[in-house]
């Protein structure tokens, strides 16, 4: 069995692991997490829906932010509003006492509410590529500092038909950066996309039960 220790997590991440009673990392988690810690190219990651593909990003991503940092280090891309606040939440839950702020920004919030917490400090955005947008154009909202651009549930996001969305933020954000693309399947076309608009990547695939 292998443990969450020897895939190279800190002690504060551990700790946040056993606090939400998770024993052993799922096969998309044994194989991505060393991969982001470690490596420093892009990643296209497929693992079915419900096999943890949340804590794959999430929990190296909190090892790599800089808790001094106060603004924006990584964008999450998720679909759907649910699908941003569940993110957001799990990514929380597993700080592990980290000073990181993680907002979810999606619409049907009111503005206000979202446009006081970016003015206090976000570290993660987890955000629906409209309202990202919206922030964007408002300038409410800057990317051009990330280090990490995560692109959720991204065969859903193409479902959905939020492409150019997608494509005009990631235009708006830093060139420096690690671009990490996740999703339960992988159809031609992201691969397409990963090859015309991502760096060098790796590309992972797990195959595992629903948790
Ligand atoms: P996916 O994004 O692949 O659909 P999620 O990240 O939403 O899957 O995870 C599905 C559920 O499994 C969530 O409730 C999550 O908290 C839980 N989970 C994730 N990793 C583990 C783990 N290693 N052990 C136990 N439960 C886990
Ligand atoms: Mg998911």
């Amino acid at each position: 069995m292998t443990t969450f220790s020897e895939l190279g997590l800190s002690e504060l991440s551990i700790q946040a692991l056993s606090r939400k009673g998770f024993e052993e990392p799922t096969p998309i988690q044994i194989k991505t997490i060393p991969a982001v810690l470690t490596g420093d190219s892009d990643i296209v990651a497929q693992a079915q829906t419900g096999t943890g593909k949340t804590a794959a990003f999430g929990l190296p991503l909190l090892e790599m932010l800089d808790p001094d940092v106060r603004t924006v280090q990584a964008l999450v891309l998720a679909p759907t509003r649910e699908l941003a606040i569940q993110v957001a939440e799990e990514v929380n839950s597993l700080r592990g006492g980290r000073t990181i702020n993680v907002a979810p920004i999606y619409g049907g919030q009111s503005m206000e509410i979202q446009l006081r917490s970016l003015k206090k400090g976000v570290s993660v955005v987890v955000g629906t590529p409209g309202r990202v947008l919206d922030h964007l154009r408002r300038g409410s909202l800057n990317l051009s500092g990330i280090r990490f651009l995560i692109l959720d549930e991204a065969d859903e996001m193409l479902n959905m038909g939020f492409l150019d969305d997608v494509l005009e933020i990631m235009e708006q954000t830093a060139t420096e950066k690690r671009t990490m693309l996740f999703s339960a399947t992988m159809p031609p076309e992201i691969l397409r996309i990963a090859k015309k608009y991502m760096g060098d990547y790796q590309i992972i695939k797990a195959v595992s039960e629903q948790l």
